[in-house]
């Protein structure tokens, strides 16, 4: 088996091939920075984050890159209505953006342009657009992209062209272009533009980018920069981004360079509550400082969503995040049984257990393949404990291959409960520091003493000296 995906292009699962194997270019939208992410918004970028690693378990080179949206139609009246500056008001929502990826154990992108950073890009795209007589200029003094003169113009989403009439005919400024269906690309200054600061100078005009325009200069930007191409292999982000903003992004980016734009579009779905997508909008939103806020072990969310197919719509439930906080803990003791065994030296070798593992990560690599099926992944996951317990109990040797398995497999799900993720080599490396700064103490060092207890701090490691010793515990 090789890995398929669902590509929103053919609507079929097809065989994924990168252009240039084992490199995968991969572009994710990301968060606009008007506020926090809410879960909602993670459920998108946890199944971008599953994408990403079993990419990388099937051997590929991922090179992620993911946007910030720093400004938009959202973010200058979030800032403005803050009185605050552009990048004073999203400044904050950045570092917590990073901070809630940190706690739900995303995996960092290789790069996060940042739309406000690449202006120069843009103005390199919208003056290209031009150039090909594919853009021009409204009587509103906004750059417009000329759908009537892209044919490709709505494959992606295979909306008729009457429905896209429809749609963007209730826009208020259709005076000013010449085919109602066009997109801005590039929105004249206005002045609550100019006060917040998201104002730009260029040849055709002072003004600010559009946001599909944002996505299209940012990923060929930077995947040029790192990989000298113009073609994506995947381009991932939530369903409600199909239309218009993925099909938008495709007119501009092949316009611009006559070349596929992505070869490989993934979309996942929403996360609900009560039949209804979690939204700003609705109110009905927690984000993930709520949960962590909660003492929610990260686990949980993930395992959570792993159970439900990233093309399903999900409901979230606070039972059913129970549940997966339950087979969160079921996993971590699962896994300090077979670790006690290959400590105590009787895990070695072949046997039942080592059988069993074998046996689920066939299941587990068929169930991935297969559209990223993480629910049979989970399943076969959890017949493995459910197994491997059994044949503990009866004192099954095999412990050791069993564990290489599972933490094989905790590469792409992450999913052991928090204080079991402490492996044994980070112990083994703060003893070892510790035991440095005892000899620097006895050997009245005290500056050397001091600098490990800051290199310990940097990993989140605070100590505490007592009579008995010195004490270490995780922050
Ligand atoms: P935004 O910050 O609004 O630009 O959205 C960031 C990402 O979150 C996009 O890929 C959206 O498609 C996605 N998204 C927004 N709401 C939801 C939701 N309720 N469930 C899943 N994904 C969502
Ligand atoms: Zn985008």
């Amino acid at each position: 088996m090789t890995l398929a995906l669902h590509n929103t292009l053919t609507r079929r699962v097809e065989p994924f091939a990168p252009l240039a194997p084992p490199r995968v270019t991969l572009y994710t939208c990301g968060p606009t920075v008007w506020n926090f992410a809410h879960l909602g918004n993670f459920r998108t970028f946890l199944f971008e984050d599953l994408l990403r690693r079993y990419l990388e378990y099937s051997g590929y080179d991922v090179f992620h890159i993911m946007n910030l949206t720093d400004v938009d139609d959202r973010t200058i009246k979030a800032a403005a209505g803050a009185g605050k500056l552009l990048g004073e008001h999203t400044a904050p929502f950045v570092q917590a953006f990073f901070e809630d990826r940190d706690y739900l154990r995303i995996k960092p992108a290789h790069a996060y342009p940042r739309a406000t950073e690449s202006i120069a890009a843009m103005v390199r795209l919208v003056e290209r657009l031009l150039e090909r007589g594919v853009a021009y200029k409204g009587d509103d003094g906004s750059i417009y992209f000329a759908i009537a003169k892209f044919p490709g113009y709505g494959r992606l989403s295979r909306l008729d062209t009457r429905e896209l009439k429809v749609g963007a005919r209730v826009a208020s400024d259709e005076y000013a272009k010449d085919d109602p269906r066009d997109f801005a690309l590039w929105k004249k200054a206005e002045p609550a533009d100019e006060q917040v600061g998201a104002a730009w100078d260029a040849p055709f005009g002072r003004g600010r980018p559009g946001w599909h325009l944002e996505c299209s200069a940012m990923s060929l930007e930077q995947i040029a920069k790192c990989c000298g191409t113009t073609t994506l292999d995947i381009h991932a982000g939530g369903v409600d981004l199909v239309f218009p903003h993925h099909e938008d992004e495709i007119a501009q980016s092949e316009a611009a360079t006559a070349q596929p734009f992505a070869r490989h579009w993934l979309h996942g779905e929403f996360l609900n509550v009560r039949g209804t997508k979690m939204s700003k909008r609705f109110g009905n939103f927690l984000t993930a400082r709520d949960l962590r806020e909660q003492g929610v072990d990260a686990a949980a969310v993930r395992l959570l969503f792993w159970q439900t197919h990233y093309r399903k719509a999900l409901d979230f439930t606070d039972e059913a995040l129970t549940g997966a906080g339950a087979g969160v803990r079921r996993l971590g003791e699962f896994r300090a049984r077979l670790l006690g065994e290959r400590e105590k030296g009787k895990g070695e070798g072949e046997g039942k257990l080592a059988g069993l593992a074998t046996k689920f990560e066939t299941d587990f690599r068929a169930a991935l393949d297969d559209d990223l099926n993480a629910p049979r992944a989970c399943a076969a996951l959890f017949q493995l404990v459910h197994d491997g317990n059994a044949a503990l109990d009866v004192g099954a040797p095999g412990a050791a291959v069993a564990l290489t398995v599972l933490d094989r497999a905790m590469e792409v799900l992450d999913v052991l409960p928090t204080a079991k993720r402490l492996d044994a080599e980070l112990r083994r490396w703060i003893q070892d520091r510790l035991a440095a700064r005892d000899k620097a103490r006895k050997a009245k060092d005290f500056k050397e003493a001091d600098r490990i207890r800051a290199e310990l701090a940097a990993r989140g490691v605070e100590i505490e000296d007592t009579p008995s010793g010195t004490k270490w515990r995780l922050v």
